[in-house]
Formats: structure tokens, C-alpha cells, sequence
């Protein structure tokens, strides 16, 4: 699994919290200490261990919960929010942005440099792109037939020559031949006699290449160290990405993200096998979701609170429940599906109503939404309230208002008559208020 057992006690301490039906100052505390238990095991530094437990737990028990947010959602969307932060919050992108676009990829040997040049070229072929690539490695005699092996099964280009020991004079053919290729994919040496002559030659090769990308590539399972590797190697050279490879199955792995993070250097990908295809663009929201198990949860809490933040949604909602149900409400309802998806999979989220769903709610098209709308404008303020009193002189004029058939507005009356109908069932069977929190609440099992 990824990151080994990282995951797994991350997973579990939340699905702790999230069966807590009490949210107070203990639990906050012991749920602190697991996070803080799970990541040190994962050599993620003390000092950022400590540094992370102390801001948790201060915005746990001093910051209120936004409204409609409950105080279990409030914490877990702390954790989340600060494990984020804890590997570097955004996501950054490898920009492809001129031609030829030069990628400079530096790496200790060992630290599955050539394997991840072949990921790399995997991953753009995805995108449309068709790199070469230039073999400088005169050191390890078995570089060049590494990557020509690898390069072949992806027909890729591949400059290189094993008799050639001046990685410079191979740098610069290697620039000359690929000249009009999109993208040019510079294997370095991961050794040397020494390490002042291995940064000596990277220093060389960067002024003749003038890369538009340093990639450096770190072995995930040195944990913490990887934050001095970054720091070494960009003293050297300006590193614009950094690639983290090995995450699969290392204890060590949240040690050498968070130490990476915090040099401040982008991590853009990282390796989570020995296959080719086992590399990932690297997304501190997303891993962090995945490590702590809750799939989704960040757009599904944006999602909620977008819909819990209106007023009019609640009240919405309080009113489809209780049988109060006017064509405002429905109005408001439609509104809603635009933001949390068709009436269906809202619907769905409430576990044992997604049979009950009215067979119309589920089969309403965005076109028929929109041409519903447009015959609720037509209508007078008291037809919205009281849609009772909409009646057959009504109907012509509604009709004639907003260009459509008469039979275009009974059909939204009913509509609107067995939406209301399942809605008070829905109620009566115990639902209540505070719908939308339970909705959410369920996606943190
Ligand atoms: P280089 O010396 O830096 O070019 O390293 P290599 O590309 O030859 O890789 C060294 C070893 O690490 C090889 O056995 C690779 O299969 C392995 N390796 C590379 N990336 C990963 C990864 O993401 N996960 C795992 N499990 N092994 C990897």
C-alpha cells in the first residue's frame, strides 16, 4: 500500500474520529497523538511532527465551526487541511511551455534516475508528446543500454554513444541532433570520482545544456534525508522539480515528502513502482485524501458547504422535508442540482433512500430543468408560493408567457405534485433537519 503503514494508521485514526459522536478537548488530544505517532514512524521530522500536532490542535479547540459544519467534520477538515500544507498545499504542474523544451535530469545513482526518465517519457507520450533523449552517462558502462532498451519499447529516440567518456562533447551532439524535437531529455551521471566532480559536471553540463527543466530525482526510502539531497543538489543548480521515487511500501516515505516540501522545492512526481507505468503527478490534496482514506472528501466538503453556506438551501431542504414544498422550494431545488449534481446521486449519498428517489426526480435532464425554469418566470410571485391556485386560465396565460404548450406546464405541475409527495415521505420516515450534515457525515465512514 502506498507509503507502507503511513496510510493504514492515518486511515484508521480517522475512521476513529469520524465514529466519535463526541467531539471535545480529549479526543481531540488523543486523536493528535496517534497523527503524531503514525508520521514519526514515517521519519517525518520531530520538529514538523511537533510543529503540525500543536496547529491542529490549536484550530481544533479554538476555531468555531462554520456554520452547518459539525464539529467532527470541522476537525477531520483540519487534518486534512494541515497534513496538506505539510507537503507543500498546491499542486505544481510540469509546464511544457517552448520548443525545443530541455529537461536536465539529475539524480544520485541508485535513486531510479533512468527508470524514472523512462516513466517521464511514458507519461508525455500520454500527453502528445514525443520526447528524445540524450544519454551523458559515461560513468556506468551499463547507462546507455538501460535507457536504449527502455527507450526502444516506447519507440522513442535515444543519442548516446558508449565510446564516448566526455558526457560535455555527448551533451552538446545529443542537442544538435534532437534540435527540433519538442523535448529533449538529458541523462546525467549519478556518480563520479568524487562528489565535487559529479557538481562540477552537472554545473558544466547545465551551462551547455540551459535547461528549461532540472529534474532531480530522490530516493524515497532515505526518509528525512532527501530534504538534505534537495538542498545539496540545488545549491549546485537551480532544481525546478523534484521527483520522489520508491514510495511504494516505505516506511520512510512521509519523512521524505515533508522534509523535500519544506526545502520548498517542487516535488512534481513521485514513483510508486518498479513498472513504468507506476508514476503519478504529484498532488499534496489528492495523496494526502488518499493516505487518510476519505476518497473524495475535499470536493465533497466544498461541495457541501457551498450548498450549506445559502440559507436558501437550507431552508430548501427543512421545507422538501417537512412537506412544505412550493415551486420556490423547487426553483431553489434546481438551483442545488447544479451545484451537487443530479437529484439522483444527491439522493444516493443518503444511505437507503436511493430506491426512493421519484422515478421523475431521477430521469430530469438538464434541458428539462432549464425549460421548467423558464416557465417558473413566467409565473406570478403568489403561483410560486401557492401553487395550488395555478389553475386553467393560469395555465393559458403561463403557457403563452414563456412560449410553451399547455401541456408543458401541467407537466411541471406534476412534476412538482410528486416531488412533494416523495419529499413528505421522505420525512415522515425520519429524516429531519439537518439533512445535508448527514449527507456529508456519511462520506466520512
Ligand atoms: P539509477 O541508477 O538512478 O538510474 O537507477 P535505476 O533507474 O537503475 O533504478 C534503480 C533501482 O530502483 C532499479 O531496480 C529500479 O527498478 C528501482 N526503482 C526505480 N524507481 C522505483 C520505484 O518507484 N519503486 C520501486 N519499488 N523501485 C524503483
Amino acid at each position: 500500500s502506498m507509503l507502507g503503514s503511513l496510510g493504514e494508521n492515518l486511515t484508521n485514526t480517522m475512521k476513529k474520529l469520524a465514529g466519535m459522536s463526541v467531539i471535545d478537548k480529549k479526543v481531540v488530544k488523543e486523536v493528535v497523538k496517534d497523527i503524531q505517532r503514525a508520521l514519526i514512524q514515517s521519519d517525518v521530522n520531530i520538529q514538523l511532527v511537533l510543529k503540525l500536532s500543536k496547529t491542529i490542535e490549536n484550530r481544533a479547540l479554538n476555531e468555531e465551526p462554520p456554520k452547518g459544519i459539525t464539529p467532527r467534520e470541522h476537525v477531520i477538515t483540519i487534518i486534512y487541511e494541515e497534513m496538506v500544507n505539510l507537503l507543500g498545499s498546491e499542486a505544481k504542474e510540469l509546464e511544457i511551455n517552448k520548443k525545443p523544451f530541455k529537461i536536465l535530469f539529475l539524480g544520485l545513482q541508485g535513486s531510479g534516475k533512468t527508470t524514472t526518465i523512462g516513466k517521464l517519457c511514458k507519461y508525455l507520450q500520454r500527453k502528445g508528446f514525443s520526447p528524445a533523449v540524450v544519454c551523458t552517462d559515461t560513468w556506468r558502462p551499463a547507462a546507455y543500454e538501460q535507457l536504449k532498451q527502455l527507450t526502444e519499447e516506447m519507440q522513442i529516440q535515444l543519442y548516446g554513444d558508449p565510446e564516448n567518456k566526455d558526457a560535455l562533447d555527448l551533451a552538446e551532439k545529443g542537442l544538435k541532433q534532437f534540435k527540433n524535437q519538442k523535448i529533449i531529455i538529458f541523462d546525467t551521471a549519478g556518480r563520479h570520482k568524487n562528489e565535487d566532480d559529479l557538481i562540477e559536471e552537472m554545473n558544466k553540463l547545465d551551462k551547455i545544456i540551459e535547461p528549461d527543466e532540472s529534474i532531480l530525482v530522490i530516493d524515497g526510502t532515505i526518509g528525512q534525508q532527501a530534504g538534505e539531497q534537495a538542498k545539496a543538489f540545488s545549491q549546485a543548480t537551480d532544481i525546478g522539480s523534484i521527483i520522489i521515487s520508491k514510495l511504494d511500501g516505505t516506511a520512510k516515505g512521509g519523512g521524505a515528502l515533508s522534509a523535500v516540501a519544506e526545502t520548498g522545492a517542487p516535488i512534481k512526481f513521485i514513483g510508486t513502482g518498479e513498472r513504468i507505468d507506476e508514476f503519478e503527478a504529484f498532488d499534496p490534496e489528492r495523496f494526502i485524501s488518499r493516505l487518510l482514506g476519505m476518497g473524495d472528501i475535499r470536493s465533497l466538503i466544498e461541495k457541501a458547504e457551498e450548498v450549506i453556506d445559502e440559507d436558501k438551501a437550507t431552508k430548501t431542504m427543512n421545507n422538501m422535508l417537512s412537506g412544505k414544498f412550493t415551486l420556490e422550494d423547487m426553483k431553489n431545488q434546481f438551483e442545488m442540482m447544479n451545484s451537487m449534481g443530479p437529484m439522483q446521486q444527491v439522493m444516493n449519498m443518503i444511505p437507503g433512500l436511493g430506491a426512493k428517489v421519484p422515478k421523475e426526480a431521477s430521469q430530469m435532464t438538464e434541458d428539462k430543468i432549464n425549460s421548467f425554469k423558464i416557465i417558473m418566470y413566467s409565473m406570478t410571485d403568489e403561483e410560486m408560493k401557492n401553487p395550488k391556485i395555478i389553475k386553467h386560465s393560469r395555465i393559458t396565460r403561463i403557457a403563452r408567457g414563456s412560449g410553451v404548450d399547455e401541456n408543458d406546464v401541467k407537466e411541471l405541475l406534476k412534476y412538482y405534485n410528486n416531488t412533494k409527495k416523495a419529499m413528505k415521505g421522505i420525512g415522515r420516515r425520519g429524516m429531519g433537519g439537518g439533512a445535508m450534515n448527514r449527507l456529508v457525515g456519511q462520506f466520512m465512514k
